[in-house]
């Protein structure tokens, strides 16, 4: 082998939330590109193979190229010239930048939100209610003999999912993979996924709430009315099946996305999911797991509830942190006009938000951290080009089932971390503070 090539065993792919870390890759270190990357799936394969080191600049002031040094100074004057500064993003970026990142937030007394926000913001708000029956995703892949999917969709989203962890697995009690599963899915509509599927339940749109509830008293012995299939599009035979199969396997797990989420009712449906849960623990061993698309966005959540008490949405205007989704959560808050400041990092808000949050947005200075060009960055004051973090950059990051996984680089960067320039952004804050 050429001394050009080298090989870096379990590296980690951060593209999505599975964070697999079982990825060969083979990287040209002279033309600093991954050019194989082995066990990746489609996903994975075009995360490493798009993230080589291109010729950005490796900061911009306005859209004139400036050194980070610079671009920290003018980073450093428009947070600490603002009245109602907010930071959001981090889902894309290692631990140890979050743990950067929120030190910030409270020496600002700033608004502080991940983009759990607008995905599993009500999960978060749920578990607090209701608490989490859990379990790793190495116990599923050993244990799990009922594995039911509710509103996602993992062979687009997660597509190793099914084979590394829940469904054709080969686990210590689980030895024939799919053959000892009996696999459910739940969604308004077939996907990519359903063909994996023993079960399908096809729920109406919006009636995710009264199909789970109908699931608990069931569980819990009550009588149904046969007409919840007129509202639910489920018939009462099929539920009556599904609490057989959940009261009666070894061990099952309910896992659920943003189908689950993001549509009428979340929090409750979130509620609702994880209370079946818990009560089929009478009968048996039975989990709840949410989807996690990000790669790190599972660190921002433990990242920002070790340190603040709370998993998003988190203001420290008063000095001491504050929780409250609706009113501190990044949308509401751009949409209300409230931000006169922004530091988005590793996210895209300005091409995925809300109209009228983005116009806000466009209105107010804006700091952005990527290794690539967004439609943020483009409008943004001052934008900060960084290393990619698990192909360039060390550190943590956490899989879906709350596992921190290390990350091995596959080469340098020229460009610093999120880590590195944060910390120069913190300490110049401090210094200015203190002067
Ligand atoms: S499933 Fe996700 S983490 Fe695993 S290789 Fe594919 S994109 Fe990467």
């Amino acid at each position: 082998m050429s001394e050009q090539i080298k090989i870096v065993e379990d590296a980690t792919c951060t593209f999505c939330g599975c964070v697999c870390d079982d990825i060969e890759l083979t990287v040209d270190t002279e033309k600093k590109c991954i050019t194989k990357a082995k066990n990746a799936c489609v996903l994975g394969r075009a995360w490493f193979s798009e993230h080589g080191v291109a010729d950005y600049p490796e900061a911009l002031i306005g859209g004139k190229e400036a050194t980070v040094d610079e671009a920290v100074e003018e980073a450093v004057d428009i947070l600490l010239e603002a009245r109602f500064p907010i930071i959001y993003g981090m889902s894309d970026t290692t631990c140890e930048a979050q743990r950067q990142i929120v030190a910030i937030a409270d020496y600002l007394r700033a608004n502080i939100d991940t983009t759990t926000s607008v995905c599993h913001g009500p999960s978060g708000i749920a578990f607090q209610g209701v608490g989490e029956s859990t379990a790793t995703l190495g116990e599923i892949k050993n244990r799990a003999d009922l594995v039911m999917y509710w509103g996602c969709n993992p062979a687009e989203a997660h597509p190793r999912h099914f084979v590394r962890y829940a469904v054709s697995a080969k686990g210590m009690y689980t030895p024939n993979g799919k053959k000892d599963r009996t696999v459910v899915m739940f969604d308004v509509r077939s996907t990519q996924s359903t063909p994996v599927a023993d079960i399908f339940v096809k729920v109406n749109p919006g009636k995710d709430f009264e199909v789970l509830w109908a699931l608990r008293a069931l569980v819990k012995g009550r009588t149904i009315d046969a007409a919840i299939e007129e509202r639910t599009g489920v018939s009462l035979e099929t539920l009556q099946d599904l609490v057989e199969r959940m009261k009666s396997c070894r061990f099952g797990v309910l896992f659920f996305g943003m189908g689950l989420t993001m549509t009428r009712g979340r929090h409750f449906n979130s509620g609702a999911l994880l209370a079946l849960a818990a009560d089929l623990n009478e009968f048996t061993h039975f989990v709840a797991k949410p989807s996690r698309g990000h790669g790190n966005v599972t660190g921002a959540d433990n990242v920002v509830s070790w340190q603040t008490g709370y998993p998003f949405g988190v203001n420290f205007n008063r000095g001491y942190p504050r929780f409250n989704p609706g009113e501190f959560t990044t949308v509401d808050l751009l949409s209300r006009g409230d931000a006169d400041a922004a530091c988005i990092i590793a996210s895209d808000p300005a091409a995925n938000f809300p109209r009228k949050a983005i116009e806000n947005l466009k209105k107010i200075p804006v700091i952005t951290f990527d290794p690539k060009p967004t439609v943020t960055s483009q409008l943004a004051r001052v934008a900060f080009t960084t290393a990619t973090y698990g192909i360039n950059v060390a550190g943590t990051a956490y899989r879906m089932d709350d596992v921190p996984i290390p990350l091995r680089p596959a080469f340098e960067s020229p460009y610093p971390s999120d880590e590195e320039v944060l910390i120069k952004i913190k300490k110049r804050i401090l210094e200015r503070k203190n002067h």
